[in-house]
C-alpha cells in the first residue's frame, strides 16, 4: 500500500494560491530519510552523501538537504553554479565529457574532481593543474550482478570510467604530479532493488582499494559508491531497509579495508532517488474524460512534467485524493494532453471511479521528474512547491509562463512577444 504524505484538504488550500498541476515535496520526509541515512553509515568517521544535484535540483530542497549535513554531486556548469548559490563547501564534481569551462570553474569553487577518463588527467592539468584532492571513477568492464539477477547491468557498455589498468597507471601519475588525497568512485547500476547493491559494489572497491595500494603506492582518503540505491516504485514492493545497507558495507569494510590498513578511508555517497523520490508527488487534476476503445482520464500535467513512464515505461502509483479508501473498480489510462501517445501516466490502471475535477497524487516524483521535463508541444513546466514541515506550504519554482517559452528568440526584432 502506498499513502500519501498530503490529504485533499491540504491540496485543496494550496491550489487556491498555485494552481495544479504542481510537484510537491514533503520536507518532513526528507530530513528523516536524510537523518536516517546519516544513521546506517555513522560507523564511518568520514562518511558524506553528496546528493546527486541532477536529480531535483532546486536550491531550496538542497539546502534542506544541507542542513542535513548533505554535499552535492554536480555534473554540470550549471549544477555547479546552484551548489555555490546554496553555499556549499562539499562539492564532488563527477562528470564525463567535460567541457574546459566545467572544469575550471570546479577546480576555483573548490569541488573535488572526480575523473571520466585518463585523458582527462593531463587536460586538467593543463588547465588548472592537479588539485591536492582528485577521484577517479571506475567502470569494471563484463557484466555486473547482483544476488540472482536482481541487479543485472552491463559497464562493460558504458561510457564512463577508467579501466583498472588506467586506473592504476592514473593514480602514478596523480601522485608524482603532486596529488595527496585520493578517492575513487563508481556506478554500475540504477534503481537497484536489493540490499545486496552497496554492499557488493563496496566489496570490489575495497578490493580496488587494497590492489591500488599495492600496485600505485596510493592509499586512498575515500571510496564513492555514488547512487543507485532505488526504491519501491511499485505498490507491493518493500522500501529499502538503509540500516541494513550501511551495515552491510560495514563488514565488507571490515574484512577488505581494515585489515589492509585502509581503515581510515571514509565512504562517501551520491545518492539521488534515494533521497528524493518517495518525497515528492506530482498533483494533478483531471479536466477530460473520453470513451473509445478504451476509458481515459486526462489530466491538467502531462510528460513534460513527468517523463519516466513515457521514457522507460515506468510505473508510478497513482491515488486519486479523498478517494483512498474507495473500491478499484475502473480501468482507466491517465493520459496527459501531449500529441504523442506514450504520454500516459498509467496504462490500464485500476482506480476508483473518477469525476472531473478530482485531484490525483502522482507518487515518487521527487526525483528526475521535474528534472528530465522539457516544453514538448510549447507546453510550461509546472511550479514546484515544498510542504513545510510545520504544515504550511511554499513555492520554491514557480510554474512558467509562456513568456518564458519564448525569452529564447525574444531578441530579435522580428519576433517580439
Ligand atoms: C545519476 C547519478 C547519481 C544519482 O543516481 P540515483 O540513481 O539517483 O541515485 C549519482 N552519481 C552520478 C555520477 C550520477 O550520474
Amino acid at each position: 500500500m502506498k499513502t500519501p504524505f498530503v490529504t485533499l484538504e491540504k491540496v485543496n488550500e494550496i491550489e487556491k494560491e498555485f494552481p495544479t498541476p504542481f510537484h510537491l515535496y514533503d520536507e518532513k520526509g526528507i530530513r528523516e530519510n536524510a537523518r536516517r541515512l546519516h544513521e546506517a553509515f555513522a560507523w564511518n568517521k568520514g562518511f558524506r552523501e553528496y546528493f546527486a544535484v541532477k536529480a531535483t535540483p532546486n536550491p531550496y530542497i538542497m539546502k534542506i538537504l544541507q542542513e542535513e549535513s548533505c554535499g552535492f554531486d554536480c555534473a554540470s556548469y550549471s549544477e555547479l553554479l546552484l551548489a555555490d548559490k546554496v553555499g556549499s563547501k562539499n562539492i564532488m564534481f563527477s562528470s564525463n565529457a567535460t567541457p574546459d569551462e566545467d572544469f575550471i570553474l570546479a577546480y576555483n569553487n573548490g569541488a573535488i574532481i572526480n575523473l571520466d577518463d585518463f585523458t582527462h588527467i593531463e587536460i586538467l592539468d593543463k588547465l588548472c593543474g592537479i588539485p591536492e584532492i582528485i577521484s577517479c571513477r571506475y567502470n569494471s568492464g563484463g557484466d555486473f550482478g547482483v544476488e540472482a539477477g536482481n541487479v543485472m547491468d552491463s559497464p562493460g557498455e558504458a561510457k564512463y570510467g577508467f579501466t583498472k589498468e588506467q586506473l592504476i597507471e592514473g593514480f602514478k601519475i596523480l601522485k608524482a604530479k603532486g596529488a595527496k588525497q585520493f578517492g575513487i568512485h563508481a556506478f554500475l547500476a540504477s534503481n537497484t532493488q536489493t540490499e545486496e547493491y552497496y554492499p557488493v559494489l563496496a566489496g570490489m572497491m575495497f578490493e580496488l582499494a587494497v590492489e591500488i595500494k599495492e600496485k600505485a603506492g596510493v592509499e586512498l582518503n575515500f571510496v564513492n559508491l555514488s547512487g543507485g540505491v532505488g526504491v519501491n516504485y511499485l505498490p507491493d514492493k518493500k522500501p529499502q531497509d538503509i540500516m541494513k545497507i550501511g551495515q552491510g558495507v560495514k563488514e565488507k569494510f571490515e574484512q577488505i579495508m581494515t585489515p589492509a590498513g585502509l581503515g581510515d578511508a571514509a565512504i562517501y555517497t551520491e545518492l539521488g532517488r534515494f533521497m528524493l523520490a518517495p518525497y515528492g508527488h506530482l498533483i494533478t487534476k483531471v479536466i477530460r474524460e473520453k470513451k473509445i476503445y478504451r476509458e481515459y482520464i486526462n489530466t491538467d500535467a502531462c510528460s513534460v512534467d513527468l517523463m519516466r513512464p513515457a521514457l522507460y515505461k515506468s510505473y508510478h502509483h497513482i491515488t486519486v485524493l479523498g478517494k483512498e479508501n474507495a473500491e478499484l473498480t475502473q480501468v482507466y489510462d491517465v493520459a496527459g494532453g501531449l500529441c504523442e501517445n506514450n504520454d500516459k501516466f498509467a496504462i490500464q490502471r485500476e482506480l476508483p471511479k473518477v469525476e472531473i475535477g478530482d485531484i490525483l497524487a502522482i507518487h515518487d516524483t521527487g526525483a528526475h521528474g521535474y528534472a528530465m521535463g522539457y516544453n514538448y508541444n510549447g507546453k510550461l513546466k509546472s511550479a514546484e512547491i515544498l510542504l513545510c514541515e510545520d504544515g504550511s506550504f511554499k513555492l520554491i519554482r514557480r510554474a512558467e509562463t509562456p513568456q518564458d517559452y519564448f525569452k529564447t528568440f525574444d531578441f530579435s526584432e522580428e519576433f517580439k512577444f
